[in-house]
């Protein structure tokens, strides 16, 4: 593939405004796949212009719910027909297995069907205003929405933001990341093709400091929604707080794995490789910290080590690969690094902790899976994401251990809980100060299923019902039914007025 994609502003391709471009690689060979068109201020101001038009012409948002959820439907259909085609390109471009992108994507036509749903069954509300009064509150689309999108995830977070976005009648600008942008471009074609209007959605391409922050500084945003790193949410969300347009935040994580004595060691191995390496560990709630009880933390340690260095690393379009390369060079030298300064500061490379050897890997960014041990609070590694494949462990001696060694983190995005003890798992995941707990189990997501965390994770949440009200605002209408008059300034007796 030797194209440029261009930005998509008004339902048509267009360059950018100087013709600037930039180049988007292969992680795993290193090869150039295209050019994309690399979007002005001037372009972004264009494609906030044009969604604010669709938006004001009512177009979309005047369009009854239960019409936008057939056109979100038809979506979906020609979403689920095009899975292998998006898979394919989602693996060129970020390196993550095909047979991981295959699987992500087969669940994303679901998004648009389930925000369909809710915008079909929204309804608003009667408050009691008191007698002689009909308060009546509905809820309304907000407008223009910006959505800044990471690469790790680049259909499927794209997919969450503008599902809830679109189903509530808004207009959109989505700046995809400069390292995957070709598939949420494709999606505005699929969008058009079910019957979202043209302008409707607005897709600018560029890189994050020049035509994110052009997004971000915007002030014809209703609502910026950002997945990314946490220094990149504070900045975006600092600056919409200047202009007071509403943030979603889903930023970093560092995922604590908790694995209880009384769990089927292969099962809590099999979990704990599940949450640490897939995606090469490049997911934001990847098992980045494996906490084991004491008792069973040798045996797990070697089974897990085994397992560990089992994992086959290769051309992510090979079925059979299990782990592909990071997705660029500096996503690998920030891994190395870190693994470099924590064996520096005393912890034990247990396994992996350098590129692997072999003429295939050559020309990717590949690292192997690697496991980190004797590592504490005095240690880096111990809070910072890294991003990779990379992950602790830790053991521990009881529940309140456990919970004060997983809390001991900045981030509060995601965790699992592996026990055989139900009341444990409960009192567990009631303790922990995370967004998402799973037990016995990790990395589930369904649209219905509420996605924000804690502290450093971030801001509000994507997915189910309060996703959909955030793209909405409340109108209230007071309705005086009593039919008595009232003239305030005709008398000096007392009378209600609040
Ligand atoms: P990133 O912060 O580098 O970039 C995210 C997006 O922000 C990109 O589109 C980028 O171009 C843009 N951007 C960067 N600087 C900007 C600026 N100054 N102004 C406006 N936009 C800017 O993150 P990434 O490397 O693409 O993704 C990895 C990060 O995302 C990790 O920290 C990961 O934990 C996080 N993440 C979080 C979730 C979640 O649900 N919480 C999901 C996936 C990824």
């Amino acid at each position: 593939m030797a194209e440029t994609l261009l930005l998509r502003i008004d339902g048509k391709d267009v360059a950018a405004s100087d013709g600037a471009t930039f180049a988007v690689t292969n992680p795993a060979t290193g090869g150039h796949l295209y050019d994309v068109a690399h979007a002005t201020p001037g372009d972004v101001n264009h494609a906030v212009a044009a969604a604010r038009t669709a938006f004001e012409d009512q177009r979309w948002r005047g369009i009854r719910p239960r019409e936008r959820a057939r056109v979100l439907n038809r979506a979906a259909g020609l979403l689920a027909d095009r899975i292998d085609v998006y898979a394919r390109l989602e693996t060129l471009q970020i390196g993550r297995p095909l047979r991981e992108m295959r699987a992500q994507l087969a669940r994303l036509p679901e998004w648009l069907e389930y925000f369909g749903a809710v915008a079909q069954t929204a309804e608003g509300s009667v408050p009691d205003f008191g007698a002689g009064y009909l308060n009546v509150v509905n809820r309304v689309p907000l407008g223009v929405a910006g959505l800044i999108t990471p690469w790790n995830h680049p259909l499927l977070i794209t997919m969450k933001k503008l599902s809830a976005a679109l189903a509530a009648g808004n207009s959109l600008v989505i700046k995809p990341s400069e390292l995957g942008p070709a598939v949420p471009l494709a999606l505005v074609d699929l969008l058009e093709e079910a019957g979202v209007p043209a302008g409707v959605v607005n897709v600018v391409t560029g890189l994050g400091a020049t035509t994110g922050r052009a997004l971000s500084e915007h002030q014809g945003l209703a609502k910026l929604d950002i997945t990314g790193g946490t220094e990149t949410g504070r900045v975006v969300a600092a600056t919409a707080g200047r202009s007071l347009i509403p943030v979603t935040a889903e930023l970093g994580g560092k995922a604590p794995v908790v694995i209880f004595d009384d769990v089927d060691l292969e099962q809590a191995v099999a979990g704990a490789l599940f949450a640490s390496f897939i995606a090469t560990g490049q997911t934001c709630v990847q098992g980045a910290r494996v906490l084991v009880q004491r008792s069973v933390h040798e045996r797990f340690v070697a089974r897990f080590i085994e397992r560990t260095q089992a994992l086959r690393l290769g051309d992510p379009l090979a079925v059979d690969t299990q782990v592909g390369p990071l997705v660029s060079e500096a996503q690998r030298e920030k891994v190395a690094q870190a693994v470099a300064r924590a064996a520096g500061q005393g912890a034990r490379v247990l396994c992996g902790g350098r590129v692997p050897r072999g003429a295939e890997y050559r020309k990717g960014w590949f690292y192997e899976p690697t496991v980190v041990g004797d590592i504490t609070p005095e240690h880096e590694l111990w809070y910072e994401e890294v991003f990779g494949p990379l992950t602790l462990v830790v053991p521990f001696d009881d529940e309140a251990d456990a919970l004060r060694k997983a809390n001991d983190c900045p981030f509060g995005l995601a965790a699992s809980v592996w026990t055989a003890d139900t009341g444990r798992a409960l009192r567990v995941a009631d303790g922990l100060d995370v967004g998402i707990t799973w037990v016995n189990d990790h990395h589930r997501i369904d649209p219905s299923s509420p996605w924000g965390g804690s502290k450093d994770s971030g801001i509000g949440s994507e997915n189910g019902l309060d996703a959909y009200r955030t793209y909405t605002r409340q109108k209230s209408v007071v309705i005086n039914s009593s039919g008595t008059p009232f003239d305030w300034y005709a008398t000096t007796q007392d009378l209600r007025y609040s």
